[in-house]
């Protein structure tokens, strides 16, 4: 492989945003992620919301790239045609004892720099969101806040990069990094190597053992599972504001919200688990979820529960991001502990970055021909029936209506097995284009959707994946 000029590690939107950032300079950089796909740690189970900003300690790197954040997100949305809305939150006491922490969060907003709050009586809250429960005494309205797509803007994010000239490189597993006079070597598990001048590491709930593999370990990441539920699109409207309850040590507690498409979701608890990969639910979570969803709106209609998943955050101790150059290996950049509000700050940590790369003496020359807009990846379902009718006549797969809950022609599949980064497996076309993800989770449409995959990549039915490495659906040809 040739040497570029830079390797990030890990494809979530943290690496995804800054491999984009990287891509308007003429610069190489390579995309390594152990997975089939991108966007498939933290990034693809997460609430989903753009944290007004609110909530960081004032003076920390996470309350400067909150307030710097919310406005750059949704920039780099809009240009990246992916879905989002400024829906606003509300953060809501309970009680008179619970009073004062809305105060006490509205000051850090102000201090925080963050624009539009307004601290409303229960009542006032009820006004605007009437299912709001009887029980509210007061809301901080955080009306800067919003809702965004998390895996498909990593999906944009990562194909507008490659678009603009970044290699993604998948199911490649760092297992070790070593540094010469000329930058890092990056072993593969399977033997492959990839190499770069700058290593950014980017790794989530890995970051730590890469941070070892260069001996520059001075944090461990102590991965923390919330678990949520998700709710039909019949729930979709019980609220317009995501919904949350006072904080504490743990989080930002339960939230309720409408999802960017239409469903209703709840969650995440906090509990501390083994590694990043442990996104197993338990009773004992969900049932949590569902009580602490219902104080907040009491009407939800938990019979309307399509799954339930869960994400496991990056956390250290501390509680900060920790963004910047290692004091002991020269070019290698952390970027750890990235846990909520990460996918907020992605396009702030992906500039601070690159400003680090800058110090460190990377020459930054602009492409003239760089292009930071990509398709809309639903453009075909928001068409109006005439535009429809016409995109059918000159590709009848459009016509073809292959998953039934969420409306996925055939066309906007085989778009997705072909467009970058494209889809591999099972999971990649239900994140791209919705396919499997109505109420019947892909019952209906998986079968055929597996067909699509094996003809329009070359493969046998027998090894498509649902999500890589092993996770056939089928065992032999009847
Ligand atoms: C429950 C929960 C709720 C959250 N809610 C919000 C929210 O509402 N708003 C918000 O702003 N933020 C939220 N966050 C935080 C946000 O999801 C994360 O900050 C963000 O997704 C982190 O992205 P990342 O790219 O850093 O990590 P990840 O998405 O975890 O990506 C890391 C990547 O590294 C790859 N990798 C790991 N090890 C290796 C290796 N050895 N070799 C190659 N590749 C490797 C993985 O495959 C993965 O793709 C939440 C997080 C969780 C878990």
């Amino acid at each position: 492989m040739e040497r570029f000029d830079i390797l990030i590690a890990g494809a979530g939107v943290t690496g995804g945003m800054i491999a984009r950032e990287l891509s308007r300079y003429q610069l190489s950089v390579c995309l390594l992620d152990k997975a089939n796909d991108v966007a498939t740690g933290a990034t693809k189970a997460n609430s989903g919301i753009v944290h007004g900003g609110y909530d960081p300690e004032p003076g920390t790197l996470k309350a400067q790239l909150n307030a710097s954040g919310v406005e750059l997100l949704f920039e780099a949305a809009k240009m990246l045609n992916v879905p989002h809305r400024r829906n606003g939150s509300m953060v809501c006491a309970f009680s008179e004892e619970e009073n004062p922490v809305i105060d006490m969060l509205y000051e850090r907003g102000i201090e925080n720099g963050i624009p539009g709050l307004k601290v409303l009586t229960g009542d006032q809250a009820r006004e605007i969101e009437p299912n709001l429960s009887q029980q509210i005494t007061k809301v901080l309205h955080v009306t800067n806040a919003g809702i965004v797509c998390p895996y498909e803007l990593t999906i944009a994010a990562v194909g507008n990069a490659m678009d603009n000239g970044v290699q993604l490189v998948r199911n490649f597993e760092i297992s070790d990094v070593k540094k010469d006079d000329e930058g890092f070597t990056a072993y593969a598990k399977d033997g492959r190597q990839a190499k770069g001048r700058y290593f950014i590491n980017c790794a989530g709930c890995f970051a730590d053992d890469i941070a070892e593999m260069v001996g520059d370990k001075f944090y461990q990441i102590i991965p923390r599972a919330g678990e949520y539920m998700l709710l039909d699109k019949a729930e979709g409207s019980r609220v317009s504001h995501t919904i949350f309850q006072t904080p504490s040590k743990d989080g930002k507690g339960i939230l309720v919200t409408p999802t960017m498409h239409g469903n209703l979701l709840t969650g995440p608890t906090a509990a501390q688990v083994e590694n990043g990969e442990s996104t197993e639910t338990t009773g004992k979570y969900l049932e949590i979820v569902q009580r602490l969803g219902g104080k907040s709106i009491p009407s939800v209609n938990f019979r309307q529960v399509i799954t339930s998943f869960t994400g496991v955050r990056a956390s250290v101790a501390g509680g900060d991001f920790i963004i910047r150059m290692s004091d002991k290996v020269d070019g290698f950049v952390h970027v750890a502990g990235i846990d909520s509000p990460g996918l907020t700050c992605c396009v702030s940590i992906a500039k601070y970055v690159l400003d680090i790369l800058k110090n460190a003496g990377v020459e930054m020359i602009e492409k003239s021909d760089w292009d930071g807009t990509r398709e809309d990846m639903h453009a075909f379902s928001k068409m109006s029936i005439e535009e429809k009718n016409e995109v059918i006549r000159n590709n009848p797969s459009y016509g073809k209506i292959i998953c039934r809950c969420e409306t996925v022609t055939e066309g906007e599949i085989i778009a997705a097995i072909n467009k970058n980064p494209v889809a591999l497996d099972l999971d990649g076309v239900k994140r791209r284009t919705r396919s499997g993800m109505g109420r019947c989770q892909g019952g209906f449409c998986s079968s055929y959707v597996m067909k699509l995959i094996a003809q329009h990549t070359d493969t046998a039915m027998t090894d498509v994946t649902k999500n890589g490495d092993g996770s056939y659906m089928l065992t032999e040809k009847m």
